[in-house]
């Protein structure tokens, strides 16, 4: 169903325990890995496009990911290594990023590496904005959006923005911009709503986006308080579930990842039911009640919810 294109690396996630306790847990990590592992857990297919090293967190992950039942036939090795994340958590959830990837395996993908039979296998090619950073994962990346025009995709894009590993801001808003205008779908958070557009309404911004690129479909995230979007009549905001979240890594992710499942188990031709409106605000709750389930467990793959934990939440 799904191919995706990006990082995957270990996530080391640092948090205090209530008791003052520090705590320190690796595990696998990566947006692209993590939409494609709640793609999977849903029962739907993914398929990954990923550099790691030829070391042993490489290894670990090529494990991971398998085990979550993604297929690793375009998991590639590369001589520089793993690239590892560390997350801070803060007592209310957020989270803080650095990264150790001078260079990392995750952005020496080659265009030349790819093979169109990836495209062709998939309905939906994902990507999001860390291997846009640098090259020549970046080139790589524009090349895989052409191949999977070619195969006829739907292009799904999250801005996914970590301010820390852009040299500059304004870079990352044009990079954003172009690949923006390149997706038939977007996942954009709010706050990166008004980031891209200079905006300080939500209202306006979203108008704003949907003007400059009319032939992409938004899904705009706002954390507890659910997601937006922009039908025919107007900003519908379509609430989340009501949950204790203890941790929202990958929240996001598996949004995206279960909007993406929804629709590609609609009837008819994808292309249209991302702009039927009735069948993408349905695919938006679902997706609500996924990233909310998963904001309910530590960890990111690990907390993903499953197709009947999610269909429990919604109404029949
Ligand atoms: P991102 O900023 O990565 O897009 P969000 O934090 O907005 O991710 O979370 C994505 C989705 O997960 C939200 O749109 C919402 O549906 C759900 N979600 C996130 N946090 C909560 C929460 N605290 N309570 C309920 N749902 C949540």
């Amino acid at each position: 169903d799904v191919l995706a294109l990006g990082e995957l690396l270990i996530d080391f996630c640092v948090s205090v325990e209530a008791d003052g306790t520090p705590r320190m847990v690796g595990s696998a990590g990566g947006a692209p890995a993590n939409v494609l592992a709640a793609v999977c857990r849903l029962g739907g297919t993914g398929q990954l496009v990923a550099k790691v090293g030829r070391d042993l967190f490489g290894d670990y992950l090529e494990r991971c990911v398998k085990a979550l039942g993604i297929d690793t036939t375009s998991l590639l090795r590369d001589p520089c290594r793993t690239t590892l994340a560390f997350v801070q958590l803060a007592a209310d959830g957020d989270r803080s990023f650095s990264f150790e990837r001078n260079p990392g395996a995750d952005t020496q993908l080659q265009a030349h590496e790819l093979h169109p039979t990836w495209f062709e296998q998939a309905r939906v090619f994902h990507f999001g904005s860390l291997s846009l950073t640098d090259n020549p994962s970046r080139d790589a990346t524009f090349s895989a959006i052409d191949m999977a025009k070619a195969a006829d995709c739907i292009i799904s894009f999250d801005p996914n923005l970590r301010p820390p590993l852009w040299r500059d801001l304004d870079e990352a808003r044009s990079r954003i911009s172009t690949a923006i205008a390149l997706a038939d779908l977007v996942k954009i958070s709010d706050d990166e709503v008004l980031f891209l557009t200079g905006e300080s309404n939500l209202d306006e911004g979203i108008s704003r986006l949907r003007s400059a690129y009319p032939s992409v479909r938004l899904a705009v995230t706002c954390g507890a308080k659910g997601a937006i979007v922009d039908t025919d009549s107007g900003h519908v905001h379509i609430p989340s579930l009501p949950v204790v979240a203890i941790d929202t890594t990958a929240a996001g992710d598996a949004f995206l990842g279960a909007l993406l499942y929804r629709l590609t188990r609609s009837d008819g031709v994808l292309r249209d039911a991302i702009w039927d409106d009735n069948l993408f605000l349905d695919a938006v709750s679902f997706a609500n009640a996924a990233g909310a389930l998963t904001t309910t467990k530590r960890g990111a793959m690990d907390a993903l919810p499953t197709l009947p934990e999610i269909l429990a939440h919604l109404p029949a």
